[in-house]
């Protein structure tokens, strides 16, 4: 007798035994949603995995199939075991990540609709009965005919009959109805303008022909397209996808922020018509259910979303393109903290499909991967139509301040353009480069950041003890009260945020119509297109708003971009600041002028002569990265090495932190001799929503080994209760 382990929508890290009764034999695959009794219940959990025989004497069996077609892939069923045993996350939660929740709970079911049909006496159309009926309903009949059976709704609404009318038509015999599946479609009220291939310029040709080769070769392989910002790359894109299709296989198109790149969905879906399935958060749970079972039946060949759409369930998948490579959404902030580029990688490699990853400014990673032969790198680096990128000024602050004898927010020529905006009615974006609640200590009058020496990062301000702690090494020390630099002493209140740069906005330009858009107004998820709709249409003049705004970014009527304070993202505790800052100011440059007006890019900082701004300007990513590269090499930090950071919460204070001294000891005998340890320490934020958070940093070694060691440890249930351990991997963020 066959053994089916079986998972189940639970916290717990473990499968189960179940025999395959033999009237189910054959039927039950790896994949399959199965109902068996769980204690003292009954349950519906998915098959992992099959096998000859049980060490346990005592299984019970399957007691019923709750779906024919297995609703999991097994190959699927691999990814997620990868994803839970790199991410160290429980089984379950990488099984759960598969299936849109409405899917898992297995109560959706498909939306019938009252159709009506001509029965055969309807269908032969003349004769004396014929004859005698109404003008109107003769009408009815004859739309019949032509169109085929159509559901009641739509010909009431139609105008062309009425129920009573139906009725009596049924009555009669000329027509009948019968209830059936119909699918809800999210687009049904969107007009969609077909286009064609565009003619490729000879870039473009010499990357798509090079993207072909390797899908026909099938083998898996890893391209990194790095185009500069409208260099075409959806385009190439599109005709890669359409190769795949010819190829007779499916596609998967990764986007970062699925409400934030409505145009792109839209060419795809202009290029490929209903074979294009879009998963975003804003379909209703039987639409989302519809989209995800066209995709498991094969009847759409491209899946379009955010993250979860890289685990759309096809089974002959060619080409996976992740676009904005870069985008730090693409890794999940909760349980499976996965990375859905890297797991693009990962599954193309499973399923010998072709990954593409585009960028404008790739990753870090991306680019060494490139260079060590992982990934083969392919290069955009003109625009399609040669317009000239815009240009960046930057302004020096400190040069500011000291000239007006204070701290400025606005540059004199900042305010000064942004009121010849005002005047000419167009409109200005206005950045605040300030990532979550990262805090550091800076001088606004200097532009002095307390950095740590060792890891040459900033220190982090932990504002209730008044102390700086370097979460990298741990050094730590007290906060100056005056800046050591230039002797100011506000130095310790110098903090400020999109709200208070709306106010002194207002404050300055008091006829201006400002929105501001950051994590705390954006509290729906219709928010952004609403603003960024309200923007588009001319109703404000300045739009304030974090890097959030950076995406949406492509309004013709926007002819001025300011970043407030670039330095603010530059020092950041975090080896990534410098990149980020790259990524943000080149992607604000290049987004800005895309209409007829070539437009101002202002930069206000105080260190203009970083390399990160100074390469941004420049447009020059290579610049950048060859400067950058050598001390992550030195320092032992992504890309050069991965980083696991353990992470231990809870109400007590001292549970915490006793749980992660705990856990090191009992990690050390595991521990390589290149793996560095930075920790048990609290958290940056040491303190979030009641929860005391500690952590520890590990990084070097293998990565593997490390992971396959931990887990174990960071997942038994040995942990008091109100602790939570969870690890997370590759972190995007240090804290
Ligand atoms: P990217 O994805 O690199 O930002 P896009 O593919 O969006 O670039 O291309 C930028 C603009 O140029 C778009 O309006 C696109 O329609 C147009 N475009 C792309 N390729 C061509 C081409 N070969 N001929 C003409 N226009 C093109
Ligand atoms: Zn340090």
């Amino acid at each position: 007798m066959a053994i089916a382990k079986v998972i189940f929508d639970l916290s717990l890290d473990k499968d189960f035994d179940y025999s395959i009764p033999p009237h189910l034999e054959g039927k039950v695959r790896v994949g399959s949603r199965v109902r068996v009794s769980f204690r003292t219940s009954e349950r519906s959990g998915f098959v992992v995995a099959l096998k000859p025989r049980s060490e346990f004497a005592d299984v019970k069996p399957i007691l019923a199939l709750e779906s024919e077609r297995e609703q999991i892939p097994d190959h699927l069923v691999w990814l997620a075991e990868w994803m839970a045993d790199y991410y160290c996350c429980p089984k379950e939660h990488a099984v759960r990540t598969l299936l849109p929740a409405v899917v898992r709970s297995g109560e959706m079911k498909h939306k019938q609709a009252l159709f009506v049909m001509l029965t055969m006496k309807g269908n032969v159309q003349d004769g004396t009965e014929f004859e005698a009926l109404t003008a109107k309903r003769k009408e009815v009949l004859k739309y019949l005919r032509d169109s085929g059976p159509r559901p009641l709704t739509e010909l009431l609404s139609a105008g062309l009959c009425t129920a009573q009318m139906v009725s009596k038509l049924c009555e009669d015999g000329w027509v009948e109805k019968e209830l059936r599946v119909v699918e809800r479609d999210p687009f049904m009220d969107d007009m969609i303008v077909p286009d064609r291939p565009k003619e490729l310029t000879q870039e473009q040709s010499s990357v798509l022909k090079s993207i072909n080769e390797a899908q026909d070769a099938g083998a898996g392989d890893v391209i990194l397209l790095h185009g500069v910002t409208a260099s075409g790359k959806t385009e190439v894109y599109l005709q890669a996808i359409a190769h795949c299709l010819e190829l007779k296989k499916e596609a998967i198109v990764l986007v970062p922020e699925i409400s934030l790149t409505p145009q792109t969905c839209e060419r795809f879906r202009r290029r490929f018509g209903n074979l294009v399935s879009v998963l975003h958060s804003g379909l209703s749970d039987g639409e989302r259910f519809d989209e995800w079972t066209r995709i498991n039946e094969g009847r759409s060949r491209i899946a379009i979303g955010a993250r979860s759409a890289l685990f759309a369930p096809f089974r002959n998948l060619g080409l996976i393109v992740v676009d904005e490579e870069h985008e730090g959404s693409y890794k999940q902030d909760e349980s499976p903290r996965y990375n859905a580029r890297d797991m693009a990688v990962v599954r193309g490699k499973h399923e010998h499909a072709t990954v593409l990853l585009g960028s404008a400014t790739p990753s870090l990673e991306s680019y060494y991967n490139c260079g060590i032969g992982k990934y083969r790198l392919l290069q955009l680096p003109n625009r399609v139509e040669v317009r000239p990128l815009p240009e960046v000024e930057l302004i020096d602050m400190a040069q500011e301040a000291s000239m007006t004898g204070k701290a400025q927010i606005f540059s004199r020529r900042l305010k000064e353009l942004i009121q010849d905006r005002i005047n000419q009615q167009q409109q200005t974006i206005l950045f605040l480069n300030r990532r979550g609640f990262a805090t550091q200590l800076m001088c606004s009058k200097c532009g002095y950041v307390a950095m740590c020496e060792n890891c040459s990062i900033a220190y982090t301000y932990h504002k209730k003890e008044g102390m700086l702690k370097c979460h990298l090494c741990g050094e730590e020390k007290p906060a100056p009260t005056t800046c050591p630099n230039c002797g100011d002493p506000e130095i310790r209140f110098s903090g400020f945020g999109t709200e208070k740069i709306e106010s002194i906005t207002q404050a300055l330009f008091p006829k201006a119509h400002i929105a501001r858009m950051d994590a705390d107004t954006m509290t729906t998820k219709d928010c952004y297109r609403r603003i960024l709709d309200q923007f588009r249409a001319g109703r404000f003049d300045i739009l304030i708003g974090t890097q959030m705004i950076a995406k949406g970014l492509d309004f013709p009527n926007v002819t001025l971009v300011g970043v407030i304070q670039a330095d603010i993202g530059l020092h950041v505790p975090d080896f990534r600041s410098g990149e980020r800052t790259f990524q943000l100011i080149t992607q604000v440059a290049g987004r800005a002028g895309r209409g007829d007006i070539p437009g101002n890019v202002i930069v206000q900082t105080y260190t203009p002569y970083h390399n990160a701004l100074q390469c941004a300007i420049k447009h020059d990513y290579k610049g950048f990265y060859d400067e950058e590269l050598p001390s992550r090499q030195l320092l032992d930090f992504p890309p050069c090495a991965h980083i696991v950071i353990f992470h231990f919460k809870s109400k007590e204070e001292s549970l915490a932190s006793e749980s992660a001294e705990q856990f090191l000891k009992e990690a050390k005998p595991f521990l390589e001799e290149k793996t560095q340890v930075i920790g048990p320490m609290p958290a940056p934020l040491a303190r979030v929503q009641t929860f005391y958070r500690f952590q520890i940093l590990f990084r070097g070694g293998n990565i593997w080994r490390l992971v396959r060691n931990l887990r174990q440890l960071a997942l038994s249930p040995r942990w008091p209760k109100g602790v939570y351990v969870f690890a997370d991997v590759d972190p995007r963020n240090l804290c």
